[in-house]
């Protein structure tokens, strides 16, 4: 309605009568927009350490509606070169891996612990993790998956606070922050220990029986 119309209408109301209007708030956001615009927010940042040796911030990609979001540890020099998360052979492998339980790459949404690579694929430190949890834990809260899948040992201990073997995780489900939680094998080191595929098989047919209950 043009604003012309707009004040003519209101016009008319208070002629009839009609004094006071509500107007109820606009409650929904466009996440993708939002999502964009921290990323935006976000690219320069110097919180930690990570920031020197970064050439792209790897915020995170995918559906920011999707139902299941995937949380890995950090970005390798591939993706750090790029600018997102999973790329490469890795990325393929997880193409493959959400196909085979039906689940499209343009259903979820895939980030990271850290957004900055650490040097040498080390694992990022605790005050590394600290510095850009709360980053992930915002892209979390506007997504608001039904289901996480945890990809490494890394990410687990970071979300879930236990510290035990990527085995002793994937034995169980757990809820994080209320979301139904699994805990598998990263696909890099699937590529490196072509036998765990048959364990990672296991955890995405646990995904798989509840996602589509
Ligand atoms: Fe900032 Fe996270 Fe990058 Fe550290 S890793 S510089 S906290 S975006």
């Amino acid at each position: 309605m043009q604003t012309k119309s707009i004040k003519q209408y209101l016009e008319y109301l208070k002629l009839s009568g009609i004094q006071d209007i509500f107007v109820k708030p606009k409650l929904s956001i466009d996440k993708t927009e939002l999502l964009q615009e921290l990323e935006k927010k976000y690219q320069s940042c110097t919180k930690c350490a990570l920031h020197s040796g970064r050439n792209k911030f790897c915020y995170g990609n995918g559906n920011a509606d999707a139902r299941l979001m995937i949380i890995s540890e950090g970005p390798g020099a591939d993706e750090d070169r790029i600018g997102k998360v999973f790329v490469g052979r890795s990325d393929q492998l997880l193409t493959k891996m959400l196909s085979a339980i039906n689940l499209s790459r343009d259903e979820v949404y895939i980030s990271n612990i850290v957004k900055c690579r650490p040097p040498n694929n080390r694992n990022p430190l605790p005050e590394e993790k600290r510095a850009c949890l709360p980053y992930l834990e915002e892209q979390i809260s506007i997504i608001q998956p039904e289901f996480i899948l945890m990809l490494g040992k890394v990410a687990a201990v970071t979300l879930l606070e236990i510290d035990q073997t990527l085995k002793a995780f994937r034995e169980h489900t757990y809820l994080y922050k209320g979301i139904t939680t699994f805990v598998s094998y990263h696909p890099s080191a699937l590529l490196r220990n072509p036998n765990w595929k048959k364990f990672a098989w296991i955890d995405l047919q646990k995904l798989q029986k509840d996602y589509f209950g």
